[in-house]
């Protein structure tokens, strides 16, 4: 890269970041096969998956001229709407441009207050099968990722220090996996499946907290979103270690709203003490971290 070049992004990086503190927000960066949506070509579905589109509760657009079907990910909407409010969104997938411009639409006409800033592709990668934050227009200390391969990420600038990994989404039959819910006679699939993947809501609650960690207290001009992830992320091991130390969740039997769990990502009070306790060590470590951090 010339010098200008690079002097020019830096200085356009600069101004990006100083409008992110000014507004009180960081950059995501979204992948979306997976992560907000699976698609699948028409002529790829499987007995199982034709039998499971039969349901007259399912809404899957059809795009690229009616050959894909697309299945949003349950909460996607809710998702959005909250992140929204934290980070500017950008997109970066592996498909093609024209693929990832249609999806980019389908996601902000379902929900009109969401906006993409910058909607990256395949096209964009500078290593085959690569993605890279060079390309963005944010400073990487502000920007968080998020998506269901980490490898992508595993690059010379360590990009994968800003990645929170969600759990890939698979609605169509999928590299062997077939939809649990295809198996299943005389239940409401829509409602089955938004009970059993709540991967969205979890990752919310990691994202607020990473927001949270970076504009807690007074300074946060020289704070690296990769340094708050860190700990966060200890966190969320914290917790899932201790969730799978004998707790279950029962899609069936659980009956608070679907929307509600965003906001209050466990409600047992087993749950609620642990999720407590694990708030606590973040809040511990990032006043200690804040204090590290302050001039
Ligand atoms: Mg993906």
């Amino acid at each position: 890269m010339s010098t200008s070049l690079a002097e020019g992004l830096k200085a356009y990086r600069d101004r990006d970041l100083e409008s992110l503190l000014e507004r009180k927000k960081l950059h995501l960066v979204l992948d979306l096969d997976h992560t907000l949506i699976h698609s699948r070509e028409k002529t790829k579905l499987t007995l199982g998956d034709k039998q499971l589109i039969l349901n007259p509760n399912l809404t899957l657009p059809e795009i690229l001229n009616g050959t894909y079907l697309v299945k949003l990910r349950p909460g996607v909407d809710v998702f959005l709407r909250k992140v929204s409010t934290m980070f500017d969104l950008s997109i970066f997938t592996m498909g093609s441009e024209n693929y990832a411009k249609l999806i980019k639409n389908l996601l902000e006409d379902f929900d009109n207050g969401v906006q993409f800033r910058e909607v990256l592709s395949r096209e964009d990668c500078q290593v085959s099968k690569k993605k890279t934050l060079d390309m963005f227009l944010s400073h990487e200390r502000v920007v968080v990722i998020v998506d269901d391969t980490d490898h992508v990420w595993m690059n010379s600038s360590h990009n994968e220090a800003n990645l929170v990994k969600i759990a890939p989404y698979n609605f169509f039959t999928s590299r062997g996996v077939s939809n649990p819910c295809s198996k299943l006679e005389g239940v409401d699939v829509q409602f089955l499946y938004q009970s059993m993947d709540e991967e969205l809501a979890r990752v919310l609650a990691i994202l607020r907290s990473v927001h949270d960690g970076f504009y807690g207290g007074l300074d946060c001009v020289d704070r690296d979103v990769r340094q708050v992830l860190k700990l966060v992320r200890e966190c969320e091991e914290h917790k899932r270690g201790g969730r799978e130390g004998g707790e279950e969740v029962n899609a069936r039997k659980g009956k608070r709203s679907y929307e509600a769990s965003f906001d209050q990502p466990m409600d047992s009070s087993a749950a609620a003490k642990r999720y407590k306790a694990c708030n606590n060590v973040i809040d511990l470590r990032l006043r200690h971290m804040l204090r590290i951090l302050m001039p």
